[in-house]
């Protein structure tokens, strides 16, 4: 899928509101790891994407060896800002916003120390940012992070989720944040998961295919959260989208990597074709198990 093959912003709620998707990423990249494919079929269908990138991915290491070069060092956030471009151009979004922090690295690494660091920030004052992009996007959905990361604890992370409920409930507020725009009050937030049934059913693929599978006992053995999932959202067609955004990430993605890349293209796109969300919140009634993350807010 390509930007031409956009529909027109055009689909709208029950109320005649443009539909709005907003997604909360910690890092440049997280937006193609988490959820891709989910944006691709709903800025397809001319609901209109607007990721926030909370950090520019300045701790992250050049994780691919093609890419460890002094040329590409010296100018690291420059290339990662061209990278995130390319991927989100791929996915679909309308607008990515940068709300301008520092990535926090690791906890103890020198990138953690640094005032300018997502983590250091005032949360108050990272709350606002996120606040005046809410009332400007005016999104019925916005997707986050779960408070629960046990499996990747990176500060940034937590931090998305730490900023995106006191944001979405004074982006609500005439009282607060004066100046930011007028009141919005989001309909749904959801949190990105990475379900055990997905590690399953790849880990078997590179079985059945005789391939040596990255899932080690450490993923196999997490206890599953998977009784959590409310929503699954149907990624089948743009379930490429994914790995060509990845891909893009080329500092940070390493094109060799069996975790991302080991199993061929057409099976990897057919092998769990679905984005798993946990619905955190909703003023709409909605049943779940849900297939749409507008369920709810669409017709009557
Ligand atoms: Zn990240």
């Amino acid at each position: 899928m390509t930007a031409t093959d956009r529909a027109p912003s055009t689909a709208v709620d029950r109320n005649g509101q443009p539909l709005a998707l907003l997604t909360v990423h910690a890092h440049p990249d997280d937006e193609s790891s988490k959820g891709a494919g989910t944006v691709a079929r709903y800025a397809a269908q001319g609901v209109r994407a607007v990721l926030v990138c909370c950090t520019g991915g300045e701790a992250g290491d050049i994780l691919n060896p093609a890419m460890d070069r002094p040329d590409v060092r010296d100018r690291l956030s420059e290339v990662r800002a061209e990278e995130l471009a390319t991927a989100t151009r791929i996915i679909g979004y309308d607008e990515v916003v940068m709300l301008g922090y520092r990535d926090s690295g690791m906890p103890d690494s020198e990138a953690n120390a640094d005032p300018r660091s997502f983590a250091r920030a005032d949360l108050h004052e990272a709350v606002g940012r996120l606040v005046a992009v809410i009332r400007r996007v005016r999104p019925q959905v916005v997707v986050t992070y779960p408070e629960d990361q046990q499996g990747y604890p990176h500060p940034d992370h937590l931090r998305v989720h730490e900023i995106t409920f006191p944001a979405v409930d004074a982006a609500a507020d005439p009282a607060a944040c004066p100046g930011a725009g007028e009141p919005w009050t989001v309909s749904k937030v959801y949190y990105t998961t990475w379900s055990r049934g997905r590690v399953v059913a790849m880990h078997e693929k590179f079985l059945e295919l005789g391939l040596e599978s990255p899932f080690d006992a450490g993923w196999l053995d997490r206890p599953s959260s998977d009784g959590q999932i409310t929503t699954r959202v149907d990624t089948t067609g743009v379930a490429d989208v994914r790995r060509r955004a990845l891909i893009a990430h080329a500092t940070q993605v390493d094109p060799a990597s069996k975790f991302w890349f080991g199993l061929p293209p057409d099976v990897a796109d057919l092998v769990y074709p679905i984005d798993e969300y946990v619905l955190a919140r909703t003023t709409v009634e909605t049943s779940t198990p849900e297939d749409d993350l507008f369920a709810g807010l669409l017709g009557t």
